[in-house]
């Protein structure tokens, strides 16, 4: 069997944010950060990518842990590993679609060393934490020299691996704003096989009742693998919005989410498949996210 070899490079392992922005500019365009690595030095061995300095970030502290706030929300530090996610009692109770996703992904030993902020700079479409962090209402924060910004994840992605993201700033962390009362979500993963296997098509959905758990006050519908970046179908959550939920108000937004859903045919499915799976799927999220309001 071709075993190949990454290619070479120099390692540098800054432990706080100003360091590692100082490796970033000192050596611009020939340098990569990396959090798991998961992703990057598969692509330096397909030399898809070939950094002549990568820089490490899982040193730095400060972009570390799982917090909550009564106030605030919950935020997660850009290194929290998939594996992190999946073992948290608050993430599964606060932010169940994004819980959902973490249990489906890669493996175990990739759970263990991927991240949730790779996972989001790698801005694939068919990043798993993609569409339950814009059904929650989830923000970034990125740092580079000039200063702070918050970017919502719903305008991250720009484009098939292409994001806000700029060559010399870091994601930090993940804001997501403390749930409301009457409120929950889902996500649900189609894959060709139950493990190991990157989504065919993706759905999040979050929903929010009135004080009786029976009008729909607020919807949100994401999609990821069906564009070229993960959307929000605004056309889903019309079905839904003040109404009462139900199979055929859920089978309405499925069908509206298939008619904008863009996929393209690819090795691994075909353009009409996916669109027939949009309509079943988010039509299933959202009678799940339904089922755990009222129960
Ligand atoms: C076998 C296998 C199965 C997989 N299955 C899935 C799956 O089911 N679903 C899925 O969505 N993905 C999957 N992946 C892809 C990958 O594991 C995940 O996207 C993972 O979350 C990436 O995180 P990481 O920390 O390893 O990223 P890295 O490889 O370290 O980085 C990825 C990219 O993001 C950049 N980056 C990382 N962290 C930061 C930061 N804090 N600030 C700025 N830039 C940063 C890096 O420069 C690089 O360009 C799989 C990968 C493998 C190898």
């Amino acid at each position: 069997m071709f075993i190949r070899r990454l290619p070479r490079f120099e390692y540098h392992a800054p432990v706080t944010i100003p360091e590692a922005l100082k490796l970033m500019a000192r050596y611009g365009r020939k340098a990569s950060v990396f959090a798991g690595g998961t992703d990057l030095l598969v692509a330096m061995k397909n030399r898809e990518k070939v950094p002549e300095h990568l820089i490490n970030l899982k040193g730095i502290a400060a972009l570390k842990g799982i917090r909550f706030d009564e106030k605030k929300g919950m935020t997660l530090g850009a290194l929290t590993t998939l594996a992190e996610l999946e073992r948290s009692a608050l993430v599964k109770e606060k932010c169940r679609p994004l819980w959902d996703a973490v249990t489906m992904m890669a493996s175990p030993q990739v759970r263990t060393l991927g991240t949730v902020g790779g996972n989001l700079c790698g801005a694939v479409p068919s990043a798993d934490t993609a569409p339950p962090l814009i059904v929650l209402g989830a923000s970034v924060k990125l740092v580079g020299p000039k200063g702070k910004r918050s970017v919502p994840v719903e305008s991250f992605f720009t484009g098939p691996k292409e994001s806000v993201l700029k060559k010399n700033e870091i994601l930090t962390e993940i804001s997501i704003p403390k749930p409301a009362k009457w409120a929950s979500g889902a996500y649900l993963k189609l894959m060709r096989r139950n493990a190991l296997d990157l989504a065919l098509v993706g759905v999040a959905a979050y929903l929010r009742f009135d004080s009786n758990k029976k009008v729909c006050k607020e919807a949100k519908v994401a999609l990821g693998a069906v564009a070229p970046t993960p959307i929000r179908v605004f056309e889903a959550e019309k079905a839904l919005m003040d109404k009462e939920v139900n199979e055929s108000r859920a089978a309405e937004a499925g069908k509206a989410a298939s008619v904008v859903c863009r996929p393209i045919s690819d090795v691994r499915a075909s353009q009409e498949y996916r669109c027939s799976m949009v309509e079943v799927l988010v039509k299933r999220a959202i009678l799940e996210a339904y089922k755990r309001v009222i129960c």
